[in-house]
């Protein structure tokens, strides 16, 4: 009963639902990105989820991070998210680890990961979480958002990277702390975030080099070939 509404979509189907079940995925970042990305897969029943964020829920969180009421500011994000979700599904597996993922990051932590999402606010931490995932071959989807758009892309072998599409060094752009970001834009791409893992995960992805693009000022979407780049230091 609890997953008939997906169970009923030929793409996902019983079988489907069996390989959620059985999926491993660690999401890095509980924020505005992260909120809709966990709420959609631990509502989909991905058996084992790991929380991955080393912040504490802010006053100005609760414009846009959706997990998070008033009553968890001061509390760690991945522990006050893991509460949560628990109490939406407590039929699967999540494991809060209240840590930024950085170069001292066990590598442990991604090992039997089916599938690992980021949805953090720094391009540097997303070139650490590239390599860890590229080492490990297991495939990313990386999102951003700021201001009025954002984009979400599958990145890994055989296809691109995320250092084809960004190389390493590159400046920081669009920060949220900065530059602001409307509430619902993080809202539109983590839930399009959630929904390529979830279609990863049941077998219905397309190829990893399409990256989708959402605009919220004017609304538009389109889709972009990331090419690979045979020269990238990382996955080259
Ligand atoms: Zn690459």
């Amino acid at each position: 009963m609890r997953y008939k509404h997906h169970v009923l979509l030929p793409e996902v189907g019983g079988q489907g639902q069996k390989a959620l079940a059985a999926a491993q995925v660690v999401v890095i970042g509980a924020g505005g990105l992260g909120c809709p990305i966990l709420s959609y897969i631990a509502g989909a029943g991905v058996g084992r989820i790991t929380v991955v964020d080393g912040d504490r829920v802010e006053l100005s969180n609760l414009q846009r991070q959706t997990l998070y009421t008033e009553a968890d500011i001061g509390r760690p994000k991945a522990e006050a998210a893991a509460e949560r979700l628990r109490a939406v599904n407590s039929e699967i597996d999540i494991r809060p680890h209240p840590e930024m993922f950085g170069p001292e990051t066990p590598r442990s932590l991604l090992k039997g990961a089916d599938l690992v999402i980021e949805g953090t606010d720094r391009i540097a931490a997303r070139h650490i979480i590239n390599r860890a995932a590229l080492e490990a071959d297991i495939p990313l989807i990386s999102s951003a958002a700021s201001r009025f758009s954002g984009y979400v892309g599958r990145f890994g072998r055989p296809g691109p990277c995320y250092a084809c599409f960004v190389p390493e060094g590159a400046a920081e752009d669009g920060v949220c702390d900065r530059d602001g970001v409307l509430g619902p834009v993080v809202g539109l791409v983590g839930s399009l975030a959630a929904a390529e893992a979830i279609r990863f995960l049941v077998g219905d992805a397309g190829p990893n080099c399409l990256l989708t693009i959402a605009e919220l000022r004017p609304p538009s979407m389109r889709q972009v070939t990331i090419e690979r780049d045979p020269g990238c230091p990382v996955c080259g």
